[in-house]
């Protein structure tokens, strides 16, 4: 998680949200990074799943790290982090801190917790 800090911090200070996301296989090693800013008009974990082009199997069983609640729902109608995040065959959702946005509080977390 201290990665996904860093890499926030890398986000333009004008932004609303300033998130760091890093996705790890399963021995913790980096796949791909991203962070708010880095491609214009898209979320943090997009950048960084976008980067998985290819690679996608190599998520079995690793982790994303990201400093806030993946979105969920979007009020732009495009697909949400979190929906791109439940294509990959992670063991691990970790963020760390919740949305502020009381629209899609825990929604995320909802959706990533196992429920059978
Ligand atoms: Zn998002």
């Amino acid at each position: 998680m201290a990665r996904a800090v860093e890499l926030s911090s890398m986000s333009p200070e004008t932004k609303t949200f300033r998130v760091g996301c890093v996705i790890t296989d399963k021995d913790g090693k980096e796949l791909a990074t991203g962070f708010t800013g880095e491609k214009e008009g898209f979320h943090a974990e997009e950048i960084a799943i976008s980067k998985l082009e290819g690679r996608r199997a190599e998520t079995e069983g690793g982790s994303i790290f990201s400093t806030v609640e993946p979105c969920h729902p979007r009020k732009s109608g495009k697909t949400s982090c979190t929906s791109h995040i439940l294509t990959l065959k992670l063991a691990r959702v970790s963020m760390c801190s919740m949305s502020r946005r009381l629209s899609s509080r825990a929604r995320a977390l909802k959706r990533c917790v196992p429920t059978d």
